[in-house]
């Protein structure tokens, strides 16, 4: 080559190293997210994913112990400055109210609210009882209106727009043995947030639900009953569920919590800004969809 052509060349590439080196924009950067049941599997993972991209956060849960030690590990993380915690029962009216109060006096505001709080406990609709399944209602269905319910307050009053996440289940559109009170919840959390889609479109308030398959690794949920429930109703042996759901899907994968938090992310950030009132299901391709 020529002297200065090589020298170009050469030139070029640095000037390309050094644009590689540099720290790449965050996408969430100045947003604000709150995310309920944030001390668990996919919340926390959800949380984290968020915070990655800039985002501050408020971790939102009801169990105390969780939360303290999430809270101490993102703010060794990512700074103190960008997480707060709020102990937070979103079955509690006025508790949800104050929570949304206290991150508007943190933050200043809020853009992106994470619904994910949530248990599983099921029977066959024989044995269930009204306790039960009222668990379930209050719990996931209650407690998504009643946050989503203040971040549309919140919202409107900003004039800014908004963004809404449901972590559903694919249980809200597939029946599943021995679980109706669960599944009832599940389906008004979808129909939830479409109405919601359709409420919000007019301020700039999207609202979107990610719907998991069996998340077992990290999830406080499959520590309890729920494991030997599901465990009988597909008549198998606890310690075979993970193969079974791998199994069951088209992909031949399980999931996890860093797979729903991926999906979540695209929801919350801009790449999604013409997306309202619709679902995606993370579930290696469920069985139950389709007829083969
Ligand atoms: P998880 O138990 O690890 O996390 C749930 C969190 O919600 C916990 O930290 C718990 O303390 C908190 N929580 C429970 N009740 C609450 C209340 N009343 N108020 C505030 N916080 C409360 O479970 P996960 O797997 O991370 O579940 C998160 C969401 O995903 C739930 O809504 C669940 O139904 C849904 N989901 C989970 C799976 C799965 O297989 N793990 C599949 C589909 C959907």
């Amino acid at each position: 080559l020529p002297e200065q052509e090589a020298f170009d060349i050469e030139y070029w590439l640095l000037e390309e190293a050094k644009l590689q080196r540099m720290p790449k924009p965050k996408s969430l950067a100045g947003r604000i997210a709150l995310v309920t049941g944030g001390a668990g599997g996919i919340g926390r993972a959800t949380a984290e994913r968020l915070a990655g991209e800039g985002a501050c956060i408020v971790l939102a849960d009801i169990d105390a112990e969780s939360l303290k030690s999430a809270h101490a590990d993102f703010a060794k993380r990512f700074g103190a400055d960008v997480v707060r915690s709020v102990v937070l029962d979103v079955t509690d009216e006025a508790g949800v109210i104050a929570a949304f109060a206290e991150t508007v006096v943190e933050f200043g505001g809020l853009d992106i609210l994470v619904s994910n709080a949530g248990i599983a406990s099921s029977a066959p609709v024989e044995s269930t009882e009204l306790s039960m399944w009222n668990r379930n209602i209050d719990i996931l269905a209650t407690g998504y209106f009643l946050v989503s319910r203040e971040a549309f307050r919140l919202f409107r009053r900003q004039k800014l727009g908004g963004n809404v996440i449901f972590v559903a289940s694919k249980n809200g559109l597939a029946a599943s043995p021995g679980a109706s009170a669960y599944c009832t919840a599940k389906a008004a959390e979808i129909h939830l947030a479409r109405c919601l889609a359709l409420e919000g479109a007019d301020a700039g308030i999207r609202v979107n639900t990610v719907n998991p398959d069996a998340v077992l690794r990290g999830s406080k949920i499959w520590n309890g009953e729920w494991r030997e429930q599901r465990a009988a109703s597909s008549k198998i042996e606890v310690t075979d569920l993970e193969e079974h759901y791998r199994n069951r899907s088209l992909l031949k994968l399980n999931v996890f919590p860093e797979d729903i938090a991926e999906a979540i992310y695209f929801l919350a950030s801009d790449a999604s800004a013409k997306s309202t009132g619709n679902i995606i299901n993370v579930d290696a391709g469920n069985a139950q969809s389709f007829t083969r």
